[in-house]
C-alpha cells in the first residue's frame, strides 16, 4: 500500500465513534519521503475544518519553531495519533487511540522517517506503548524499531501555559543539535528510566 492509498482508505473511515462528529478525516501533510516526522494528538477545530494538521495557533507556533531550526513544513511530515476531531477537543479515549493508532504506524512504515518527534503525552505514549510522562523524557532521544523517537512538548501546551514556551523552544534546540549529530548512540525505551 502507498501513502495516498492509505489516505484514500481512511477517507470515509467509521471504525470508531469519532467519525460521527468530524467534518473530515485529517490524515497528515508534508513530504512523503521526509526524514523527520512530527506526531501530535488529534485534530482541533481548524484542523477539522481545513483537513490539515496543525493549522491553528499551535500550527503557527510549530511553523515558527521549525523555521528557527532551519526546517519548513515542506521538509517534514506532520500527522496525529488520532485522525478525527474529538468532540469539544476532549482527550481521545483509550479505545479510540487503539482503533486509530495502527494507521499512524502504517504512515511511519510507509514514510520511513529517521526521526519521529512526538508532541505531547499522547504521541509519546502511543509510540512507546508505555505510560510515559512527557516532562520526564522531553528533549531526549531514544530508539524504537528502526527510527529514533524525540519527545517534545506540544505547542498547544506552550500556548496555554506560558511557562512551557521556553522549554518547548529548548526541545527544538536539542532536536537541531541531534540532527546535526545524528550518529550519536541513543538509548532504547527499555534502557531509559522512564518512570517515577
Ligand atoms: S479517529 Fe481514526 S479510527 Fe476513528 S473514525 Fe477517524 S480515522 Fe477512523
Amino acid at each position: 500500500m502507498t501513502l495516498p492509498e492509505l489516505a484514500l482508505d481512511l477517507k470515509d473511515c467509521r471504525r470508531c465513534r469519532l467519525a460521527s462528529g468530524r467534518t473530515q478525516v485529517v490524515f497528515g501533510v508534508g513530504n512523503p519521503h521526509a526524514t523527520i516526522m512530527f506526531v501530535g494528538e488529534a485534530p482541533g477545530f481548524y484542523e477539522d475544518r481545513q483537513g490539515e494538521p496543525f493549522v491553528g495557533a499551535a500550527g503557527r507556533l510549530l511553523n515558527e519553531l521549525l523555521e528557527a531550526v532551519g526546517l519548513s513544513r515542506a521538509d517534514v511530515y506532520i500527522a496525529n495519533v488520532i485522525k478525527c476531531r474529538p468532540p469539544d477537543n476532549r482527550d481521545p479515549l483509550p479505545d479510540e487511540v487503539d482503533t486509530c493508532k495502527p494507521f499512524l504506524f502504517q504512515q511511519i512504515e510507509l514514510i520511513k522517517p529517521k526521526v519521529v518527534c512526538t508532541l505531547g503525552n499522547f504521541a509519546i505514549q502511543t509510540l512507546c506503548g508505555k505510560k510515559i510522562g512527557i516532562m520526564k523524557v522531553r528533549g531526549q532521544v531514544f530508539q524504537v524499531q528502526e527510527f529514533f523517537v524525540f519527545p517534545m512538548l506540544h505547542p498547544a501546551a506552550a500556548l496555554h501555559q506560558g511557562n512551557l514556551n521556553e522549554p518547548l523552544r529548548e526541545d527544538f534546540r536539542k532536536l537541531k543539535a541531534f540532527l546535526d549529530r545524528p550518529q550519536e548512540p541513543a538509548a532504547t525505551v527499555e534502557q531509559m528510566n522512564l518512570f517515577g
